[in-house]
């Protein structure tokens, strides 16, 4: 863990600053980087957000959106190859090892300037020079709060900034539920409420937001898609490239379905595996003592925390279903005996 006289001292001259955050990003992702960005700004730095690819549309709201840098390897690789060589500062957010950034992270490596880590996943690759690195934290979102308010600046924490970081702690926390919702997140909200933000209205941009076809899409995947195996207190979903072609689904639409299978009482366990073209996307979520950060790190080539992670199979769909099943008996006892109250924080 670096100091905040650290960083103080790093931007205490205007810099040529870089922000870069998570493949796909979310809203703490996206919320973490465009207040940081909207507050560096603030303090005369030359910033440009960098996202290593597209985001839902749910968040086009956010302050500083217009300006943001979408990564795309072939219509804009040398132009963001630039911004990065350039950069004297590079802040990495919601991200613990960049192969989460995709060929930005190579890029990054190599890059000349200092780099800076605000993050809150576990198991964090030791790649920057400055690390803020919290896995008790809820949100990224939280921490860029803390290093704001830290470095004596809360009062240019706006609207526009403070409603960032919101969007990023109400989602990370499933809307203040999870076990990672402390009393410090709380303390914070009623800061950035004192700062002018709307709650509702972020919330309602966010969740109340989605295209009649999603919802359509949402009744079919319920009715047609959901499995669930009483005897691993497991459910999951599987979708086939095919169906979300025909749902015409977009950046964002399969965002939190995994939270449905997850809401049936019992399950203490649940996946959804999504056919993208390069690979099978997982996301897992679980309540309780049982890890998916652990199990996705350990048969699917992710992580995460402790009650929400993701995973990566390059088999196709059915083999990766077959594979995920068969992996259950191993984990039944503790599937079976997961005690409700969890003792790790999630996000
Ligand atoms: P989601 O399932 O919503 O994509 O992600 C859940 C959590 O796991 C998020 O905090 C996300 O950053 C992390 N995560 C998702 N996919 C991966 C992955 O492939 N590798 C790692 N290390 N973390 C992931
Ligand atoms: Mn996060």
């Amino acid at each position: 863990m670096s100091t905040i006289a650290e960083l103080k001292e790093l931007l205490a001259q205007p810099r040529q600053i870089f922000i870069t955050t998570h493949h796909k990003p979310d809203a703490d992702a996206l919320g973490s980087s465009l207040g940081l960005a909207g507050y560096l700004r603030k303090k005369g730095h030359h910033v440009t957000v960098v996202t290593p690819s597209d985001y839902p549309d749910f968040l086009a709201w956010m302050p500083g959106n217009e300006g943001v840098v979408v990564y795309d390897p072939r219509r804009n690789d040398a132009q963001v190859r630039a911004i990065i060589n350039e950069a004297e500062v590079l802040f990495c957010l919601d991200f613990s090892c960049l192969n989460r950034i995709s060929e930005l992270g190579e890029y990054v490596r190599a890059a000349a300037g200092t780099k800076v880590l605000v993050d809150h996943h576990q198991e964090p690759e030791d790649f920057a020079q400055l690390d803020f690195s919290n896995p008790k934290a809820a949100a990224t979102a939280e921490l860029i709060f803390e290093i704001i308010r830290d470095l004596g600046d809360q009062d240019l924490i706006d609207t526009g900034i403070g409603e960032c970081l919101y969007a990023g702690i109400m989602t990370d926390t499933g809307s203040f539920r999870h076990p990672s919702t402390s009393r410090n997140v709380h303390l914070i909200i009623a800061e950035l409420l004192s700062a002018g933000i709307n709650l509702s209205d972020v919330h309602r941009r966010i969740y109340d937001s989605h295209s009649e076809e999603r919802l359509r899409f949402l009744g079919f995947v319920l009715k047609d898609k959901l499995t669930v195996l009483r005897e691993y207190n497991t459910a999951y979903i599987a979708i086939t490239a095919d169906e979300l072609r025909q749902y015409h689904s977009k950046t964002g639409d399969t965002e939190g379905l995994v939270n449905f299978a997850l809401s049936i009482e019992g399950i203490v366990f649940a996946a959804i595996l999504i056919d993208r073209k390069q690979a099978i996307k997982i996301s897992f979520r679980s309540v309780g003592g049982f890890s998916v950060s652990e199990f996705s790190r350990r048969h699917f080539s992710g992580g995460g925390h402790h009650n929400a992670a993701g995973g990566i199979s390059h088999e196709p769909l059915d083999k990766t279903v077959t594979r995920f099943l068969e992996l259950l008996p191993e984990y039944q006892s503790q599937l079976v005996a997961a005690p409700l109250a969890a003792a790790h924080p999630a996000a």
